[in-house]
């Protein structure tokens, strides 16, 4: 039973998901290029599925298959260790989407202007905090949500979708081999621990201190 409640809300969120597409007036000029990436949460501990994981519980139980071939879908994101704490931007950008599903509570989506192209950030789990909606400009590090409680099922997921926004750009699996009119695993998502940690902020230049003569690059 509750295998098929869970569907029946994965369902609903695909529908929901069509109706809050954002539009063209919610990418704001404003907004401030993605130089550098970080982490959404101070600790960055692995949860049960990492990307391209099969898509199922804790406890093993799976989440979708195709309807045709009985294939197990697969993880888009990284799912990581959290208690109820408060959720970062990755990088400058725009929100342009907010969704709310019964089974995983709040998503949001942030685009990101880069320099090698738009880049969109996907938050499973989190509830926006007050002021944060869609249209909203954000920049790197700042605040915008907080992870939601869901008991024993606590955890935060994140995406990285490389590219302009689609339909797809909400979920948060895929299925192996195109099936049920999605497209294949990963489509447009790239592992998102490798992705961020290859687009940190380069730490900056190590200072030694000489009594009295103030601070001076090291020479290495
Ligand atoms: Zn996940």
């Amino acid at each position: 039973m509750l295998s098929v409640i869970s569907k029946a809300s994965i369902a609903a969120a695909f529908v929901v998901t069509v109706a809050w597409s954002p539009v063209p007036n919610t990418i704001r000029a404003d907004a401030q290029p993605a130089d550098y990436f970080q982490f959404p949460l101070p600790s960055w501990e692995p949860h049960c599925l990492g990307f391209g994981s099969e898509w199922r519980y804790c406890n093993g139980t799976v989440l979708r298959r195709c309807s045709g071939s009985g294939a197990v879908w697969l993880h888009t994101g990284v799912d990581i260790k959290t208690e109820i704490q408060p959720v970062m931007a990755a990088a400058n950008g725009v929100i342009i989407g907010y969704i709310v599903d019964p089974t995983f509570r709040g998503g949001v989506l942030i685009r990101h202007e880069t320099p090698d192209g738009v880049v969109i950030t996907q938050y499973w789990h989190v509830w926006p905090r007050a002021g944060y909606s869609v249209g909203t400009v954000v920049t790197r590090g700042e605040v915008f949500a907080d992870i939601a409680d869901m008991g024993s099922r606590t955890h935060f997921h994140f995406a990285v979708f490389n590219g302009e926004y689609d339909s797809h750009t909400w979920n948060g699996a895929l299925p192996p081999a195109r099936c049920d009119g999605f497209p294949a695993f990963p489509y447009n998502f790239v592992d998102p621990t490798a992705f961020v940690q290859a687009h940190l902020e380069p730490a900056p230049p190590k200072v030694v201190h000489h009594g009295g003569h103030g601070p001076q690059e090291v020479d290495t």
